[in-house]
């Protein structure tokens, strides 16, 4: 049977891309389990805090990204969903890890040397400088492995942009079961969705994310339809007239079209360059067009459904704390299992 994990950070309401990059497939995970599958997922409040967050503002956030899942359509009933932060063997497994990770395999981590990059620039007040450069930032991946290991998880269903932790993960594990001399973990492999990397509206050099600056860079699942065209309208392409499918040369256009595919078909074999070619001809304001009905007809429902349950925090409260007990069962055993493993376990 399958062990299938995934976190999200709540760092702000959900966009479009990790809906269509994870969230989505989370949900035809959850729905399409065998008997004897287990589904976790997963709400990080320990990795959102590598970066700087107000208290106040993060609690909230926490909520909002319960909603937000459930409104998606992930079913407590049907899958382990709960924050991580109420689990607290997620860091004790952490410290462990970091124990047996190497300092260069950290250092060589893409988001780690992109951040270093900005931070090494970082001009302006509002950039992240070198000071905010903090030890949980660095190590993050391993408390990332600890969150997939903690639970044995066999399956990760992640966007392309978290290949390399996943890869990291893997090294972590095979490095623990080769010190300890014990297969306890199993190889954690990826599965990745058909839908491209959704990329910011304003620097298609970029993905959409979160915590991104400007909130005109993404569509988020709470965006109303006014909202919705008004971003999609603006998005950054290039001063092309014609309208091709080319990624490299012309990302702006290319994330239009990957997204209308994305969001009018679930089809992994879906051909981008025919799309592309179908709008021979034709102006760019008309295939922003369709983009935004094709965005619109997916996210409405979900953005509804979001408001009625958004406003009932107290049902909110009891699924998170239904999920906490259940994850710290699991997680406690594997725990055990570790700390007699290290040498650790009693006095
Ligand atoms: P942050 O900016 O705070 O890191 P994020 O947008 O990167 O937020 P995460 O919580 O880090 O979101 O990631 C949640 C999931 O969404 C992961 O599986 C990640 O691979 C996926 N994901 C994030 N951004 C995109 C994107 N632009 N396109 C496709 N998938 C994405
Ligand atoms: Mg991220």
């Amino acid at each position: 049977p399958r062990v299938i994990f995934s976190g999200i950070q709540p760092t702000g309401i959900p966009h479009l891309g990790n809906y269509l990059g994870a969230i989505r497939n989370w949900v035809k995970l959850q729905n399409t389990a065998a008997p004897g599958d287990t589904v976790i997922y997963c709400i990080v409040g320990y990795h959102a805090i590598t970066l700087p967050q107000d208290p106040v503002h993060l609690e909230t956030e926490r909520l909002n990204m319960l909603a937000s899942l459930l409104a998606c359509g992930i079913n407590p009933k049907l899958s382990l969903l709960y924050n991580q932060d109420q689990v607290p063997e997620h860091t004790e497994l952490a410290w462990i890890l970091n124990c047996i990770t190497p300092v260069g395999w950290l250092s060589r981590m893409t988001t780690w040397k992109s951040k270093l990059a900005v931070a090494r620039n970082a001009g302006s007040e509002d950039e992240i400088d070198e000071s905010m450069l903090n030890l949980g930032l660095f190590a993050y991946p391993v408390l990332q492995a600890a969150d997939i290991m903690i639970h044995k998880s066999t399956h990760v269903p992640v966007g392309d942009d978290q290949t390399q932790h996943l890869e990291l993960a893997q090294d972590i594990a095979r490095a623990f079961n080769h010190k300890y001399g014990d297969d306890l973990f199993p190889m954690p492999q990826q599965l990745s969705t058909s839908a491209k990397r959704v990329l910011s509206l304003r620097d298609p050099a970029q993905k959409m994310s979160k915590s991104a600056p400007s909130d005109k860079s993404r569509i988020l699942i709470t965006d109303d339809p006014a909202a919705i065209t008004a971003k999609i309208r603006g998005a950054v392409t290039d001063s092309i007239t014609e309208i091709t499918y080319d990624p490299e040369g012309r990302p702006g256009v290319g994330n239009l079209i990957s997204v209308l595919a994305a969001c009018t078909s679930e089809e992994p074999t879906l051909d981008l360059d025919a799309i592309g070619r179908s709008y021979q001809g034709r102006r760019i304001q008309d295939l922003k067009q369709d983009v935004a009905d094709a965005v619109i007809a997916k996210i409405d429902p979900i953005r509804k459904e979001y408001e009625r349950i958004r406003a009932e925090p107290s049902w909110l409260r009891d699924v998170s704390e239904a999920g906490t007990v259940l994850a710290r069962e699991r997680a406690s055993r594997t725990m055990l299992e570790v700390k007699r493993t290290v040498g650790l376990a009693r006095m």
